[in-house]
C-alpha cells in the first residue's frame, strides 16, 4: 500500500469516529464470517479500532449479494420510518468519508424515479413530501426539468418524477475488495474459501470457531453471511424470519455515456458507472413460471448457461431501450442472480444474539447503502465501547412482522 493511502487510512481513523478503541479491546480476536460488503466494512472498522480480525468466506469476497446488486446508495427509496431514513442518511455521509479515505469508486449522480401506476406514483409523491420534512433535499420535478437532468431518457410530457440529488452508486466488488485490503493492511487476515461450520463455547462464552480450513480461536464472531440459509440458527441460536428474493443484474461492456443519473423507471432500474458500464436491475422480478422455479432451487448466483443468461439480459435490455434508445448499442458483459438478504419486516438485523452474547449478527437488505454506518457502529458495539442507540430498532430479538417495503 502506498504511503499516501496509509496516511489517508490513519486520517480516516479520526474522521470515522472509530478511534483505536479502549485499551482492553485492542487485540480482541474477532472472526467475521462473510466477505460481502457488510462483512468487509465491519472488518475494516474493527481493524481500525485495533481488533485482531480474521475474515472468512465460504466462497470469495463479493461473490453473493454484493456482486449481484444494483448498488444504489440512497436514503430515499422506501426508507421509513424516520429512524431508518436517518440511519441511511448517516451511511450516505459515511460513504463520502470512506470514498475519500480509501479511494472507492462511488459516483454521486442523484436519482430520478417514477411510476406509471397512478397509486404508486401518488405514494411516491407523498413519500417525497415526507422526506423533505425529514431534511432530505429530494423533490418532485416536471418533464421540462427532467429533460435537462437526463437528456438521453424519454419521459412523458406533463409527468412528474422524484429527484433525489444526494443519491449515488458504487462498484460494489471493488469497494468490498478495497475495504478488505485496507483491513488487511491494518493487520486483518482474509481467508477464503473457508466455511464457518460451528462455534466452540466454554461456559456460554465463545472460545473458537470451526471452519472447513481449521479451528480459529476467537472471543467474538460476526455473522455477515447475507442470505445464507441455516447459518444464523446454527451459529447464533436464533431464528430470523426472512423472505429472501432473487433479482437479476445485467452489466454491459463499457460504452459512451448514455445515462447521467440513477433511473428508476417503470419495470427497470439503470445507471451507468464512471467506467462506462451500464447496470440494469429488475423492478419487479423475472416472470414467475415453472422453469424459473426449478432453476432457482438451490439459490444459484449464475445462470446454468450463457444462452439463458443472455435471454434474461435481452428481456431487460428491451425494457431499458424503451426509455433510453441509445442503449440499443449495449453489449452484455455479465448477468448475475443476486439473493437479497431480507428479514420479513424489510429492516436490518444487527446486534448480539440473545442466546450467545459473543455472536453478533449483521444481515440486511440495502446493505450497500448501509455498509459504512453498520461497519462503524457494529465495531463500536463489538469492542464494548458503547451500545449504539440508533441500532436499537434492529435487534435480533425484536418481534418480526411482515412488512413489504421493496
Ligand atoms: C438484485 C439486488 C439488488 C439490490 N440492490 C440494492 C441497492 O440498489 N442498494 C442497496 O443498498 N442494496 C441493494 N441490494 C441489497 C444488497 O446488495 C445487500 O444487502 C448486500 O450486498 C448484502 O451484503 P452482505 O455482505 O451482507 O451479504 P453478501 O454479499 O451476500 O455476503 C455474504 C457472504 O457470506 C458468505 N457466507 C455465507 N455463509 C457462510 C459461511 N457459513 N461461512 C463463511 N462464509 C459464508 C457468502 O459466501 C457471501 O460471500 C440488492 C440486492 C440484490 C440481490
Amino acid at each position: 500500500m502506498h504511503r499516501r493511502t496509509l496516511l489517508k487510512l490513519l486520517a480516516a481513523t479520526a474522521v470515522t469516529g472509530c478511534g483505536r478503541g479502549r485499551p482492553e479491546s485492542r487485540g480482541l480476536r474477532v472472526v467475521v464470517a462473510g466477505a460481502g460488503i457488510v462483512g468487509a466494512s465491519i472488518a475494516y472498522h474493527l481493524s481500525l479500532a485495533g481488533a485482531a480480525v480474521t475474515v472468512i468466506d465460504k466462497q470469495a469476497p463479493a461473490s453473493h449479494a454484493s456482486r449481484g446488486t444494483f448498488a444504489w446508495i440512497n436514503a430515499t427509496w422506501a426508507k421509513q420510518p424516520q429512524s431508518y431514513h436517518s440511519l441511511s442518511q448517516d451511511s450516505v455521509a459515511h460513504w463520502h468519508e470512506l470514498q475519500e479515505a480509501l479511494d472507492l469508486p462511488v459516483r454521486w449522480s442523484g436519482s430520478l424515479e417514477w411510476f406509471t401506476n397512478g397509486e404508486r406514483q401518488q405514494k411516491l409523491a407523498s413519500q417525497i413530501a415526507e422526506q423533505i420534512e425529514w431534511g432530505e433535499p429530494a423533490r418532485m420535478i416536471d418533464s421540462n426539468e427532467f429533460a435537462l437532468l437526463e437528456p438521453g431518457v424519454l419521459f412523458e410530457p406533463n409527468s412528474t418524477a422524484a429527484y433525489s440529488p444526494n443519491d449515488g452508486t458504487v462498484n460494489p466488488i471493488v469497494a468490498t475488495q478495497k475495504l478488505l485490503a485496507a483491513a488487511e493492511h491494518l493487520g486483518a487476515t482474509i481467508q477464503y474459501p473457508s466455511e464457518l461450520t460451528d462455534v466452540a463455547l466454554a461456559n456460554g462464552r465463545l472460545v473458537a470457531v470451526e471452519t472447513s480450513t481449521g479451528r480459529i480461536a476467537a472471543e467474538r464472531l460476526v455473522l455477515a453471511t447475507g442470505a445464507a440459509e441455516n447459518v444464523l440458527t446454527k451459529m447464533a441460536g436464533v431464528e430470523i424470519p426472512q423472505r429472501t428474493r432473487p433479482g437479476v443484474i445485467v452489466i454491459t461492456k463499457p460504452m459512451p455515456r448514455v445515462l447521467q443519473r440513477v433511473i428508476s423507471a417503470p419495470g427497470i432500474h439503470m445507471h451507468q458507472r464512471d467506467d462506462g458500464r451500464v447496470i440494469l436491475g429488475e423492478q419487479d422480478g423475472a416472470p414467475q413460471n415453472e422453469a424459473h422455479a426449478l432453476r432457482l432451487d438451490g439459490r444459484p448466483n449464475d445462470f446454468p448457461s450463457s444462452v439463458i443468461a443472455q435471454e434474461h439480459a435481452s428481456r431487460m435490455l428491451a425494457v431499458a431501450v424503451d426509455f433510453a434508445p441509445d442503449l440499443e448499442a449495449a453489449q452484455v458483459e455479465n448477468v448475475y442472480i443476486g439473493w437479497r438478504p431480507l428479514p420479513i419486516d424489510g429492516h436490518p438485523v444487527i446486534g448480539s444474539s440473545p442466546d450467545r452474547p459473543d455472536v453478533y449478527i449483521a444481515v440486511m437488505h440495502s446493505g450497500v447503502t448501509l455498509a459504512p454506518i453498520v461497519g462503524q457502529r457494529a465495531a463500536q458495539e463489538l469492542l464494548g465501547d458503547s451500545i449504539v442507540d440508533s441500532l436499537e430498532p434492529y435487534r435480533p430479538d425484536r418481534s418480526f412482522e411482515m412488512i413489504k417495503r421493496y
